[in-house]
């Protein structure tokens, strides 16, 4: 089942203890995108600067990405992000976001966007993720990420979001910041309050904690030994999850649930490369068999 996401397109610059990239494919939609299109067909909804490499396109076409809805503005430069990570990868600091094309991008979904039963609103501004509710028809399912930005400069406008919503997916700093409150457990049910039938606290390489009105649980990171850029994990742990979600054309527990590891494996080869040069390497059978792994690894009492 087609699955829609709006969000930023960018050209980042990673600085890592080992390694320093320039102008690397990436942005929140960009990551998404390509995870979930091992599940599903997606519509990418986002804009671009004249600077944009067409190659960039090129390939996320060679998925079963429909890019139609990508807006090359002219006289606009490609939104830009700059982090550099610590020795410990889970420290990230950002260094310089360059808004460009973004600090005037109104998104207008095509019909054909406007009618996707599943839509995932990847890291922006609120205003402009709620501009995106304003246009959809018959949707099934709405699932939306956030960032401290928001949560710091446009409190008001995420609260009317998450009344809008079906599930949020943040990250365990933000889900303090929004609440106020320090224990995770009690963080992502408050979170739930605030509108979302469900919410996803991401740990970094601690994984992934769920909840809704009937459950909470974690799932663990998948154990990879190869961590070179964490850059992206967030919105292709999304990716993974939506794109499987749409797969199935479910979102009971059970499906969210499994969602929820192919969202943890999808995010485990993400940070294995920079960009998404690793992603670039597999296909639906390696996030299988990593699955299969993952399986036995989390198998106890010989069940
Ligand atoms: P993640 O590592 O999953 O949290 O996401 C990293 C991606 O988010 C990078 O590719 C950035 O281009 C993108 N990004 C960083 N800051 C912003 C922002 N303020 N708005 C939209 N996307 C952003």
């Amino acid at each position: 089942m087609p699955l829609l996401v709006v969000g930023s397109i960018a050209l980042d610059s990673v600085h890592t203890p080992q390694a320093e990239h320039e102008d690397l494919l990436g942005g929140s939609a960009v990551y998404f995108s390509y995870a979930a299109s091992f599940f599903t067909p997606v519509q990418l909804v986002g804009a671009v600067g004249e600077d944009w490499p067409a190659e960039h396109t090129e390939l996320l076409r060679t998925r079963q990405i429909d890019t139609s809805g990508m807006q090359v503005v002219p006289g606009e430069a490609t939104f830009r992000w700059r982090g550099r990570y610590e020795v410990d990868m889970n420290q990230r600091e950002t260094l310089e976001v360059q808004l460009n094309v973004l600090d005037r991008f109104d998104p207008v979904l095509s019909e054909s966007a406007q009618r996707c039963p599943f839509i995932f609103l990847a890291n922006g501004a609120p205003r402009l993720q709620r501009r995106v509710l304003d246009q959809v028809r018959g949707s099934r399912l709405v699932v939306a990420d956030t960032m401290d930005l928001w949560i710091r400069t446009t409190h008001d406008d995420l609260l009317e979001l998450l009344k809008r919503i079906d599930g949020l997916v943040l990250n365990d700093s933000e889900a303090k910041l929004l609440t106020g409150e320090e224990n995770l457990v009690r963080a992502g049910h408050q979170v739930r309050q605030m509108g979302p039938k469900f919410v996803v606290i991401k740990k970094g390489e601690h994984g992934a904690m769920f909840f809704s009105e009937y459950e909470t649980y974690v799932l663990p990171a998948y154990p990879t030994e190869q961590v070179v850029d964490p850059t992206g994990a967030g919105d292709s742990f999304a990716g993974g999850m939506m794109g499987y979600l749409a797969e199935q054309e479910r979102f009971d527990a059970e499906s969210l649930k499994k969602a929820m590891a192919y969202g943890i494996l999808a995010a485990s080869f993400t940070v294995e490369d920079f960009s998404l040069n690793r992603l670039r390497q597999i296909d639906r059978n390696d996030l299988d068999l990593r699955l299969e792994r993952y399986r036995q690894m989390l198998r106890f009492d010989g069940q």
